[in-house]
């Protein structure tokens, strides 16, 4: 026993108290005692010192207003006035309250909604009380004050979950801040977690602790009773929190603007309640009550990432017969085909109209989260919070053109490089991945005064002109015309299923071709390549390729180019850059895509030998590359892959993936080739025939989107499905991944 029993006794003299019994429970503000006397049972509050009087003053105004209502459930009232003590500290005596904890009983949708009709009824009763001590309180448990927890994010050791609370607060700044002040504001009990509310069977007999007690928007009160209703019914939160809703919203109506912000405000409290709990944890102080909610809340949270936030919009607007929000896919479409052209196409039998995107999910305009096993862009999550951060924060302060000297450009130079072999120290910015392959082939050009360029059957790098004359898969595909007669093909040294066994006999057809070529006089300025061909299929360049090829590349001066822009920044896991995988050094490396995580930017990098003899007088110059808010971006992709060990990620999450896909191969013929590494990987797909099986292929896309899974299709006969997903896929999404992936190939083959 951590108390004195005669201490307390002493504190009750003056009560005129003389209990039998005495129990010290759990408390915040105050420290509380539970007296058993003959007549009653009592709850005595002890506070330190006297600056919490005029708010405890202030709290026991309104209780005397709530017991003066005659509500039918109970709330505290004290027995007497607050007494003083000599040492300055003071304490109050509440009637205690008899009856169990909602957090300890079954809660039915009967006592969820007595419970949401009892709430209604007290606000009810203060919306036009009005207490100058509690409308100026600021308290970090105040929904109103929640970004005064921002600063406490830190304490979230796992960078992972720190993402999650950002990513929410910061909406809460942005969406909800703007209007707080708009909305209809009331003195609310602002703590209606489970442990405060008491019942007795299925009827509400008391709420308690009004210690938070807080002026503030009504649907924060609302906001906070769901949360903590939700973390408790983990099997169906949303019912249980209909059934709350519905009680109150009969007593006390909500407005159709108040409960569209439920469902940022929940995640809301949920990161509040996180954040405090890392803090005391950090603090030492993780006591079972300070910390009981950490778990569920976590849950909880987690859980709210994969729920798309219209379908959460709608289901509260549902459940109180409001009107709901369903954006329509037709206009959109039509207007895009009115105003763009047949060229530009979009994926899927019938189109999905993204509305949001979080990390690794994708909210669609029906309500449907899809978990996004194909965008590479979005390298390190979609919308992260420290990425539109960067962006933002930067676009206040100087968006300008390399014309001019701010630090961004040199800072992320330096950083990216010091990624790379030692050779490769000078960058060129620019906008997009095509501008980069088409000026790496410029400098290549320049450098040997050779116009020849070696490229990769099936290889892509590009849209401008340049890009598809490098670009087999697009100059040799549907409306190309063919290879320009400046470029030498050579074949895709693909190990599955192809010309050659191996990446040597690959290495020797190669030099064959182009010594024939440079014996014509047509010699090259330089070969591209992309590590593991996208385009290609997914399709690893044979081990030993590169390798075997280079010094003759060396001999000839002919450059190797290596096209990054698909497979960099760690996504193979076992490498940051796709060219180690091949134990070999590039003359030049374009990057593109995750580099900036969505944001525009791409650069080359290579030699200063190269750029030496690029600067023959003409000025290098891009309106966008390597402006300083494209820079701050990129060097926030780069710090965000390290700390969150995304590359490590990538490698374990991508490894697990891997092995099932294998798994599934052995089970079903038509799955002939399962390739890649990391979160880079290819599914092939052949007939019995050992033709490529694209119907499959297709089939298997369409049943994943059914699934709600995005992923892709490639490869010179569409029969390879493609899975690249943003690094932080986590492993419960491969399982889930993995378990679809099977459901959707039994579902077609039972039906073939
Ligand atoms: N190289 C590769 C390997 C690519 O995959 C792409 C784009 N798919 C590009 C270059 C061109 O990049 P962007 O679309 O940014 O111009």
């Amino acid at each position: 026993m951590s108390f004195e029993i005669d201490k307390v006794k002493k504190l009750l003299e003056p009560y005129n108290i003389f209990p039998q019994e005495i129990m010290e429970l759990d408390g915040y503000a105050s420290t509380n005692f539970r007296a058993k006397s003959e007549e009653n049972n009592y709850l005595l509050k002890l506070y330190k010192d006297s600056s919490e009087y005029k708010l405890i003053t202030a709290e026991e105004n309104i209780l005397n207003l709530l017991a003066a209502e005659n509500l039918a459930f109970k709330t505290p009232v004290s027995t007497k006035a607050m007494h003083h003590y000599q040492d300055g500290s003071f304490s109050r005596l509440l009637l205690f309250i008899e009856g169990e904890l909602l957090s300890k009983v079954p809660q039915t949708e009967a006592l969820l909604h007595n419970f949401g009709t009892a709430a209604a009824q007290m606000n009810a009763s203060l919306l036009d009380v009005e207490n100058a001590v509690i409308q100026s309180r600021q308290l970090e448990w105040d929904m109103k004050c929640t970004l005064l927890n921002s600063k406490k994010v830190i304490y979230i050791t796992d960078p992972a979950d720190r993402k999650i609370v950002s990513y929410f607060l910061d909406i809460f700044e942005h969406e909800i801040s703007p209007i707080q002040n708009e909305l209809r504001h009331s003195i609310i009990h602002s703590d209606l977690n489970d442990n405060n509310i008491i019942v007795k069977g299925e009827t509400l007999e008391g709420i308690i602790d009004f210690g938070d007690i807080a002026y503030s928007p009504l649907i924060y009160e609302v906001a906070i009773a769901l949360t903590y209703i939700m973390m408790a019914n983990e099997e169906d939160p949303f019912e249980k929190a209909k059934a709350f809703l519905q009680g109150y919203h009969k007593i006390l109506p909500l407005e159709q603007e108040e409960i569209e912000l439920l469902h940022i405000l929940i995640p809301s409290r949920l990161c509040v309640s996180v954040c405090n709990s890392a803090e005391k944890k950090a603090n030492g102080d993780d006591t079972e009550y300070v910390l009981i909610s950490e778990k569920p809340a976590w849950q909880l949270l987690h859980k709210w990432l994969a729920i798309n936030p219209l379908w959460i919009k709608n289901y509260f607007l549902t459940a109180l017969d409001l009107e709901t929000e369903v954006p329509e896919l037709d206009p959109l479409l039509n207007k895009r085909e009115v105003h763009t052209g047949r060229s530009l196409s979009t994926s899927y039998r019938q189109p999905i109209y993204m509305t949001s995107a979080a990390f690794q999910y994708m909210y669609d305009n029906l309500g449907n989260t899809y978990l996004d096993a194909y965008n590479n862009i979005a390298h390190v999550g979609h919308c992260h919070p420290r990425i539109s951060k960067a962006i933002t924060s930067q676009i206040r302060k100087l968006n300008t053109n390399t014309r001019y000297l701010y630090p961004q450009l040199g800072d992320y130079a330096a950083a990216l490089t010091k990624t790379m072999p030692s050779s490769l120290t000078k960058i060129f910015y620019l906008n997009c991945g095509s501008a980069a392959s088409d000026l790496a082939a410029r400098i290549a050009k320049t450098h040997t005064q050779n116009s020849a360029v070696a490229i990769l059957k099936h290889g892509y790098h590009g849209n401008t002109q340049a890009g598809i004359a490098i670009s087999d898969y697009k100059h040799s595909g549907k409306g190309g015309k063919g290879k320009p007669d400046n470029i030498i093909t050579l074949p895709l040294p693909k190990e599955y299923n192809g010309l050659f066994s191996n990446g040597i006999v690959y290495a020797q057809d190669a030099i064959t071709i182009i010594s024939a070529e440079i014996s014509k006089g047509n010699i090259p300025a330089a070969l591209i390549v992309e590590p593991i061909s996208g385009c290609g299929g997914q399709v690893p360049l044979a081990p030993d390729y590169l390798k075997t090829l280079a010094p003759f590349l060396k001999k000839h001066e002919i450059l190797l180019i290596v096209d990054e822009v698909q497979v960099g920044f760690g996504r193979l896991g076992n490498y940051f850059w796709g060219f180690e995988m091949h134990d070999i050094i590039p003359d030049m490396v374009i990057t593109g895509k995750s580099m900036g995580n969505g944001h525009p930017v791409a650069a080359v990098i290579t030699s200063e030998k190269l750029a030496d003899s690029f600067a023959n007088g003409m000025e290098f110059f891009s309106s966008f590359g390597g402006n300083p808010v494209s820079c701050t971006v990129a060097m926030e992709v780069l710090n965000i892959i390290k700390e969150e060990g995304l590359q490590e990620n990538a490698k374990k999450v991508g490894a697990y993936l891997r092995e099932g896909l294998q798994r599934l191969q052995e089970e079903h013929d038509s799955i002939t080739d399962v390739r890649g590494t990391g979160l880079f990987l290819g599914i092939e797909f052949t007939d019995k025939e050992g033709n490529p099986n694209s119907a499959m292929a297709d089939t298997i896309k369409e049943e994943l989107k059914q699934r709600f899974i995005l992923v892709g299709t490639d490869g010179p006969h569409n029969n390879v499905i493609k899975t690249k997903p943003p690094l932080c896929f986590s492993k419960s999404n491969a399982e889930h991944f993995l378990q679809q992936f099977k459901r959707a190939l039994e579902h077609r083959s039972k039906n073939s």
